[in-house]
C-alpha cells in the first residue's frame, strides 16, 4: 500500500506553497494582498497584535546619525555610514528586542508589523535596511 502512494507521488503536483511567501503563485497573494510595480507586496493574513515586533523601520530623514541604537544593539545587527552619518541594519540578525527603538532620540526607529522576511538572499533588498 505504502508503495503505492509513494509511486502516485512521482505525478502528483506539491499542494504546499512555496516559502518564502513572496516567491507564492499570483493566485495565492490574492488572498494575501496585491501586486505592484510587477512584484507581490505581502499583506499579513492574519492581523498582529498591538506593540507587535515586527521587522525595525528606518526613517533615514529623522536619523542625526548619533550611533546610540549601535551601541545598545545586542545582535550587532547595524552599522554607521560615516560618510553620510547614517546606519545600514542586516534584518537576518535582528532579534527584535526593540532596544534600538527605544534608544533613538529622535524617532527615526519604530516597530513595524511585517513579519513575513523569510528568503533565500540573507541581503535581498527588504533585508538590509539603510
Ligand atoms: S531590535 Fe534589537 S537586535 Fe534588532 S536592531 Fe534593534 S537593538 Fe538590534
Ligand atoms: S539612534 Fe536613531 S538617530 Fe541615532 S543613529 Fe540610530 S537611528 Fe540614527
Amino acid at each position: 500500500m505504502i508503495f503505492k502512494a509513494l509511486f502516485l507521488q512521482l505525478f502528483t503536483r506539491p499542494v504546499t506553497n512555496r516559502f518564502p511567501a513572496k516567491y507564492m503563485p499570483t493566485s495565492v497573494l490574492g488572498f494575501l494582498g496585491k501586486v505592484q510595480e510587477g512584484k507581490a507586496k505581502i499583506v499579513p493574513p492574519v492581523p498582529v497584535t498591538e506593540g507587535f515586533r515586527g521587522k525595525i523601520a528606518y526613517d533615514r530623514e529623522k536619523c542625526i546619525g548619533c550611533q546610540l541604537c549601535i551601541r545598545v544593539c545586542p545582535a550587532q545587527v547595524i552599522e554607521f555610514k560615516p560618510e553620510e552619518k547614517k546606519i545600514r541594519m542586516y534584518v537576518t540578525r535582528c532579534t527584535y528586542c526593540a532596544q534600538c527603538v527605544d534608544v533613538c532620540p529622535v524617532g527615526a526607529l519604530s516597530r513595524s508589523q511585517e513579519f513575513l522576511l523569510a528568503d533565500y538572499d540573507r541581503f535581498a533588498s527588504n533585508l538590509v535596511v539603510e
